[in-house]
């Protein structure tokens, strides 16, 4: 029997209920408003009254509505399928719809049931199996998709029958279990998962052991992110969040996508709808889509919803890092998240912390980004989440509570700058201010000693440091004026201005300037420090200034041209010969 109740208190999505039963926090319920039902998550209870998010408005609710407990926590659907899927919080499958916004109480399927699946067995008739483990295979676009043991599976199994080879929808029952009762469970190609629990299904969560490339060089050089690491990118409004994000989306080592867009502006949203579909992989010449899933949710949708999509996505992240895969999650942006923990927090007149966010918004974004991680599964494989997470700090203050939490939780930091992006130095990650606590980690430094060159950190420990020389020699030119400081003042500030445009910033939207592969980044930088190392004899400043104003202009142009390719070659030796001159 299903606990019942009755609203009892409205205020806007937030409604009390009075009930007469069993009810936990995080149960979900429906609430009936005529023949639609509203669905709701319990998110505090006290006595036999308990506090509901609805996920949709609440307009028309009144008081004595009827509400029905499910029993269970908001879960996500997991199948074959979730690639190249768009869907909001709720996993409700947005393009199956006509437009991009459901109807009230409108609830869609997350996976399609009829869609035939290439099923392989791994799986033998006698093998002993526990949650997680691997019955079979069924190819996802090109990806290798394993069917697994249900996470919610206690104890272990015996494979009682295995599906031969052959296609079968996702209700296809493809292996039958016996536990060590003797009871038989059937298992499909689906199972679900409650989305706010962190799936565990691995032996071990190591530390993290190598780099995962991203083409950008701001990232891989100067502050790389560990595969199954974490990082993130605090911005104030049209500073280059999400235009970041898609470049580490498109180019990121990774096999599985899944891009939460949790409520920025509306027309942001459609723009992913439209533009992520077009999109072609380099790594593979594919469509990106194969491989990626959407979750979205705009700033329009109610608050409740929001919430729900990074966990939604991170769940998903979770079923493929299971299977032995590199996930990339992308959450943008993880300030709206927060915005609606803190209309729920106020709405339920708990004691504020600051700017009025839950007093424990610090655990929650912890317990967010502790999910990520590189794993290995109790088969010895190993498999890993990436998570990339924006922070849209209002008034670019990154004093704030969102993204001072999240500053404690994330490895990487970039911040992005107001005052880079006005100048139009994109990426306009501050290079001074942002790092990755990976460049401390022995493993990741005796990885890139071994993938990159041998000493690799203590030239990008080099090149930072000649970045902030120039940058305090630049501040005191401004002080004491172009001809009030030593010449060595104009060098030191001409030294970093090369690295910043010609290795720190990189055009997004150029084909080749995109994507560059960690050896080309190792070549600019090898090439820049021989620069830099080199002690230039200058009448003026004036004369410093062009001299590398010019060279800037050729470094720049290597990095439009294919790399080693006759016209950067060139280049190259057009540099060489106003070195030597
Ligand atoms: P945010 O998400 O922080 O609000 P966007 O990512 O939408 O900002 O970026 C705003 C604009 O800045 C973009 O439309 C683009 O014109 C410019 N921009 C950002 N990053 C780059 C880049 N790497 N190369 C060129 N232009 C960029
Ligand atoms: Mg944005």
């Amino acid at each position: 029997m299903r606990t019942t109740g009755k609203v009892n208190g409205i205020v806007s999505n937030l409604v009390t209920v009075t009930f007469d039963g069993p009810v936990s926090e995080n149960e979900l319920c429906y609430i009936k408003l005529g023949d639609t039902l509203l669905l709701a998550e319990v998110i505090k209870v006290n006595g036999n009254k308990a506090s509901v998010q609805v996920f949709e408005s609440t307009r028309g609710l009144k008081n004595g509505d009827s509400v029905e407990f499910l029993g269970r926590m908001l879960e996500a659907s997991l199948g074959p399928g979730l690639l190249s899927s768009i869907y909001d919080g709720l996993q409700n499958n947005l393009k199956t719809m006509t437009g991009v916004f459901l109807k009230r109480g409108e609830y869609t399927e997350a996976l399609d049931h009829e869609k035939l699946w290439d099923f392989t067995p791994l799986a033998s008739v006698g093998d002993r199996v526990i949650a997680a483990d691997w019955l079979g295979e069924v190819k996802e676009g090109w990806l290798p998709h394993k069917i697994m043991v249900p996470f919610k599976f206690r104890g272990e199994y015996t494979v009682k029958s295995i599906a031969p080879a052959g296609a079968y929808n996702i209700d296809h029952t493809i292996a039958v279990l016996t536990d060590e009762a003797g009871e038989d469970v059937e298992v499909t190609m689906v199972q679900k998962w409650p989305v706010k629990l962190a799936v565990k299904a691995y032996k071990d969560k190591p530390r993290p052991q190598k780099i995962m490339e991203t083409g950008v060089r701001v990232i891989d050089t100067f502050n790389p992110i560990a595969e199954g690491g974490t990082g993130f990118i605090p911005g104030p409004f049209g500073c280059g969040k999400t235009v970041l994000q898609h470049a580490i989306a498109k180019q990121g080592e990774a096999d599985v996508i899944v891009m939460a867009a949790c409520g920025e502006r509306a027309n942001e949203v459609v723009e992913i709808f439209t533009e992520f579909p077009e999109l072609i992989d380099p790594h593979t010449g594919r469509h990106l889509m194969e491989r990626t899933c959407i979750i979205c949710n705009t700033s329009n949708m109610p608050v409740a919803a929001r919430e729900a999509s990074v966990y939604m996505a991170m769940t998903i992240c979770e079923y493929y890092r299971a299977m032995g895969l590199r996930c990339l999650l992308l959450a943008d942006s993880t300030s709206r998240w927060a915005q609606a923990l803190r209309e729920m927090s106020n709405r339920m007149e708990e004691l504020p912390g600051q700017d009025a966010f839950p007093v424990d918004l610090s655990a929650i974004i912890a317990t967010f980004y502790s999910r990520a991680g590189m794993v290995v599964l109790n088969n010895g494989r190993s498999g890993a989440i990436t998570f990339i997470g924006t922070v849209s700090p209002s008034g670019g203050n990154l004093k704030e509570p969102v993204t001072e939490s999240t500053k404690k939780a994330a490895r990487c930091f970039y911040a992005l700058e107001q005052n880079r992006a006005d100048q139009k130095r994109y990426p306009s990650v501050n290079p001074i201010d942002s790092y990755s606590k990976y460049l401390e980690y022995p493993e990741i430094i005796s990885y890139l000693d071994e993938t990159v060159e041998r000493g690799w950190v203590d030239k990008v420990m080099e090149a930072k440091n000649l970045v902030r020389r120039g940058k305090e020699m630049a501040d005191q030119i401004n002080i004491l004026g172009d001809d009030g400081v030593p010449m060595s003042y104009h060098e030191a500030f001409w030294k970093s201005e090369l690295i910043d445009f010609a290795f720190l910033q990189q055009d997004a939207f150029d084909a080749i300037d995109a994507l560059c592969p960690i050896e080309r980044q190792r070549y600019m930088l090898d090439l820049l420090l021989d620069i830099c190392h080199h002690k230039f004899e200058f009448e003026n400043f004036e004369e410093c200034r062009h001299f590398f104003k010019e060279m800037i202009n050729i470094l720049r142009q290597m990095n439009y041209s294919e790399f080693k390719s006759e016209k950067f070659n060139d280049y190259q030796q057009q540099l060489n010969k106003m070195i030597n001159s």
